[in-house]
């Protein structure tokens, strides 16, 4: 059996952190709602990038499927070119601030993603009709539904092949887009009664430069909450580096899976956010979780049941 490579102690699954089709990722709200539950998690976070299009369809599924539903956001940054994703939890929706941030933000990625096609089309064979058609019912057209126009063209096996080639930021395919800086955004958030949480902060397989302590420490000055300690594309070695990072700021550490569905790897509940955490984001967002009816109670017996702390995080 696996070693837990996650100190916690889990009573209450949660799973923070998820796409569905409202951004990249491949179930419908309701789906991953429905998902999640099949997953055996308590809470599910969907944090959508840019955008709060699938809050509505996520909660009027939550009766059903029996799991509490965390609201979410993933907003794109960037602090001198270096991209950093900010998680916020519980923000109003109508924010006029945040509205103008995630708005600002899709507009970019679009021309971006638009951009790129241009220049991919002339040695790959895809079209802009090829990506949108992969993008149906996405708000956000991004590199993912390039990636998936590329292998349902045949030129690559997956998205992370596309994602390790042409998409990567290394590549002379890559366009840059508009990101909000992170403590701007931080500050955003806490404004619009959201909580901010830094998104796997050390993957150094997503990116060769990472931001810097400095940022973080400015970001926690702003309301950063915590950093995203346990994640698939941190190795042991970054989720060492950012547990201490989170210890030294003084902020929580999380851990989600990062699920989109079909098309990458990432498992639902692979990775979880400490109860105490949650408890914190309820304490200070401005929205509730949305839960079933009787999720309270059959939450309190799963805990006294618990008898020995279950050891978890990674499953
Ligand atoms: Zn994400």
């Amino acid at each position: 059996m696996a070693r837990c490579q996650n100190p916690y102690t889990w009573r209450v699954r949660i799973d923070p952190h998820t796409h569905s089709s409202c951004s990249d990722g491949t179930d419908t709200p309701a789906q991953l709602v429905a998902a999640a539950a099949r997953a055996g998690l308590d809470v599910v976070g969907l944090t959508d990038h840019d955008t709060t299009a699938g809050w509505a369809e996520a909660a009027a599924a939550v009766d059903r499927a029996g799991v509490a539903l965390l609201r979410g956001t993933e907003i794109s940054c960037a602090a001198d070119g270096v991209t950093l994703h900010l998680l916020s939890y519980l923000h109003r929706p109508d924010d006029p601030g945040l509205l103008a941030a995630f708005e600002r933000a899709r507009d970019s990625r679009a021309t971006r993603a638009h951009k790129m096609v241009e220049r991919l089309s002339d040695d790959f064979p895809i079209t802009w009709h090829d990506v949108l058609s992969q993008a149906e019912g996405s708000v956000t057209v991004g590199r993912p539904h390039i990636a998936d126009a590329l292998v349902a063209a045949g030129a690559f096996p997956d998205r992370s092949a596309a994602f390790a080639g042409p998409l990567s930021a290394q590549s002379p395919y890559y366009v840059h887009h508009w990101a909000l800086d992170p403590v701007e955004a931080c500050t955003l958030v806490r404004a619009a009664g959201g909580v901010p949480v830094a998104a796997h902060p050390r993957a150094g397989r997503r990116q060769r430069r990472l931001v810097p302590e400095e940022t973080f420490a400015a970001m926690a000055e702003a309301g950063l909450a915590a950093l995203e300690v346990y994640h698939r594309d941190h190795d042991a070695a970054e989720r060492a580096a950012a547990l201490a990072l989170a210890q030294r700021l003084g902020l929580g550490a999380s851990g989600s899976s990062d699920y989109h569905g079909a098309g990458k790897p990432n498992r639902l509940g692979e990775n979880l956010m400490p109860e105490t955490l949650l408890r914190q984001v309820l304490a200070e967002g401005a929205l509730d979780l949305v839960v079933p009816p009787g999720w309270e109670g059959r939450r309190g017996e799963r805990m006294e049941k618990a008898s020995q702390p279950l050891e978890g995080g990674r499953v």
